[in-house]
């Protein structure tokens, strides 16, 4: 297995050009080149909806590039997830045949491969959207394609408004709209019935299997529908929609010591997940995605889907002002993309573990992020990119006034608005950091208390997702909920003083993946609180109360109090919620603790959680938010 693995690897590195070009040329995209081309010079506008596959993410901006539209200015390609600008930046720049980073480069948090060369410019919806913050106009760009519109992400979204309006102003400024799903007439009507150009497709039939009966476990269902195609079905690869790393991870693990139990006949089978921190060389023969693998990355040799029909999504509860993630069954149209997965060589084969009925009764579309999302990291953004009037602004869909307002309550209790809703010094400054305006708070105060060395390493920390293996139970990679702020400190600390050393991580069920991506964070948020003034190496030593009272700083919308029953209540919005059984904080009563997020599955659970003292909350924007209830009324 890993001899083949190297040898895959090295095949990979030395793609012969004669066949890169003939696989372009053999895209849908490439027939219509010329006809993209004339129309974009013509519009000012324009949307292109093509199958996912078709060639619109890695082709369209060579085309540009080629037709010499990057000649004043470059070429910017926005996408949803970090992972997949990456990925096909690496992939676009073999195509050119440059070095990734020079002609073709990408930009996304906490990691940036461009250069004074770059013309063609991969970067997340949300690195655009912090561009503005320096450059009104984003004059650096001549084109500028809004990739993966179909799935209406909150950046995306709010980048569509700031396009548009910077088009009223630069004449020169071409707007791509991308799609992978029909409904492309929003998007032409909203910039004002610009052209829409279809590219049309080719799709082998994919036959579908449904659940008989409801399944009570996803993943479980996942494993047996794995091994079943691999049994019976012909040979080809197998794609698995899951809903997050550590279940991909828990997944892996279990596959892993099934494998065995295979019939001798069978032909062997390699596991990888497909995530942020692995290369796109990695791919074989199970792939365990999230819904990345639905329309933004496209794998090729896929036969076979299995469907879990869940997605984790971010959600926020205007009423009660708080945002959690939470696993929840995905919509019609994304059913429809997982399958289309499988058909795209050859006929193929979908997995459903739901039942038809299941089917029929989801949700046509996805709702837009931006109608269920806390908003007050982009409208922050926004307000600090120049635009005054919040509740003015041009949105493809408008969201609840109640969300807008309430993210600007948010923001006004953190400091960063004034009470005439104006950007205050410090929000500019809360702007500037690549994090949300919470944590940005914490950063700040920090420079107060002293403990800026302590605070970077914990919101690095935050900022990964799987830190701890679980020895025991896989299952729910329950030592996840040892995460608190001081822990998560103190492995990094741990992880510092050995440098990594990879018998220290196993035998302390640590990713070290996970906290090597930590570090890197780490030293990019060093720099940009040199920029703004803070000292990043000032420590609190061995006091960790500064540390807490910095996080109460800035999420004091995030604190529950305990409850006869040992159960817990937000103080904001009043839910009920608990301590993870695994915690180490578990059955232990504490008046008043400070959580990190909360995490829906059987209960409502709070993910990182410290337990905090009352006299910490003088000073903070608490009052407003045990109080400050009414404002949506
Ligand atoms: P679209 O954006 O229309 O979904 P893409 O431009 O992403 O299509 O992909 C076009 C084709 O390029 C895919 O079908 C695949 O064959 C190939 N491709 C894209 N990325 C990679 C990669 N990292 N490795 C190998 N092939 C790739
Ligand atoms: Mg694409």
């Amino acid at each position: 297995m890993q001899n083949d693995h190297k040898k895959r690897k090295k095949e990979k590195r030395s793609v012969d050009k004669a066949e890169l070009v003939a696989a372009r040329n053999a895209l849908p995209i490439a027939k219509e080149r010329d006809n993209i081309i004339k129309a974009i010079r013509d519009a000012r506008a324009l949307v292109i909806v093509g199958e996912t596959g078709s060639g619109k993410t890695t082709q369209l901006p060579q085309f540009l590039y080629d037709a010499g539209f990057a000649k004043k200015g470059m070429i910017a390609i926005t996408q949803p997830r970090r992972v997949a600008a990456s990925s096909i930046a690496r992939r676009v720049a073999q195509e050119v045949g440059v070095q990734l980073g020079n002609e073709v480069g990408y930009s996304v948090r906490f990691d940036d491969k461009t250069s004074h060369n770059t013309k063609i410019k991969y970067m997340t919806d949300g690195m655009l959207l912090r561009e503005l913050l320096g450059d009104k106009l984003l004059s650096k760009y001549s084109v500028i394609i809004l990739d993966e519109a179909h799935e209406r992400t909150l950046r995306t979204d709010v980048l569509f408004g700031m396009v548009k309006g910077i088009q009223k102003v630069r004449q020169d400024l071409k707007i791509i709209v991308m799609s992978a799903t029909l409904d492309a007439e929003r998007f032409a009507s909203y910039f004002d019935g610009a052209q829409t150009l279809f590219i049309p497709g080719r799709q082998f039939p994919v036959r579908v299997f449904n659940a008989i009966d409801r399944q009570e476990d996803y993943v479980d269902a996942a494993l047996v529908a794995t091994f079943q195609l691999h049994v019976d079905e012909p040979p080809g690869d197998i794609l698995v929609f899951l809903t997050g790393q550590e279940e991909i991870e828990t997944i892996e693990k279990l596959l892993k010591e099934h494998i065995h139990e295979l019939p001798p006949e069978a032909m062997q089978l390699l596991i990888c997940p497909l995530f942020a921190a692995q290369p796109a060389a990695q791919q074989q023969k199970v792939i365990l995605a999230t819904n990345v693998a639905e329309t933004s990355i496209t794998i090729s040799g896929i036969r076979y889907i299995v469907d879990t029909g869940m997605a984790k999504v971010r959600a926020f509860n205007p009423k009660l002002g708080i945002e959690s993630l939470a696993v929840v069954p995905i919509s019609k149209a994304s059913a429809m993309q997982r399958l289309g997965r499988a058909g795209r060589e050859a006929p193929g084969c979908c997995y459903r573990l739901y039942t038809e009925e299941g089917f029929n009764s989801l949700a046509q579309v996805s709702e837009p992020e931006i109608l269920r999302c806390n908003l007050a990291n982009v409208l922050l953004t926004l307000k600090a990119a120049g635009v005054d009037n919040l509740m003015e602004f041009d949105f493809l869909d408008r969201p609840p006034r109640a969300s807008l307002v309430r993210a600007l309550e948010h923001l006004y209790a953190l400091r960063a608005l004034n009470s005439k809703g104006e950007l205050t010094p410090e929000g500019r400054k809360m702007a500037e950091f690549p994090v949300d305006p919470s944590l940005a708070k914490v950063l700040l105060h920090s420079k107060t208390l002293n403990c800026t060395a302590e605070v970077i390493s914990i919101i690095s920390m935050l900022s990964v997702e799987t830190v701890f293996f679980s020895p025991h139970d896989k299952r729910e990679a329950a030592n996840e909920a040892k995460r608190n702020h001081l822990t998560l400190l103190n492995v990094m600390r741990g992880y510092q003083a050995v440098k990594g050393d990879k018998d220290w991580c196993i035998q302390n069920f640590i990713n070290a993946r996970a906290v090597k991506n930590a570090m890197e964070i780490r030293t990019q948020l060093e720099s940009f609180c040199e920029n703004l003034g803070i000292p990043p190496n000032a420590s609190s030593g061995n006091e960790v109360e500064p540390i807490l009272q910095c996080f109460v700083q800035g999420f004091f919308q995030n604190l529950a109090v305990l409850q006869v029953d040992g159960s817990y209540q937000t103080f904001n919005g009043k839910q009920i919620c608990h301590i993870h059984p695994s915690s180490v904080l578990f059955g232990k009563r504490m008046s008043l603790i400070l959580f990190h997020e909360l995490v829906q599955t059987s209960r409502q659970y709070m993910r990182s959680v410290s337990s905090i003292s009352l006299a910490w909350l003088q000073g903070t924007g608490s009052h407003y938010f045990t109080h400050g209830q009414g404002s949506e009324q």
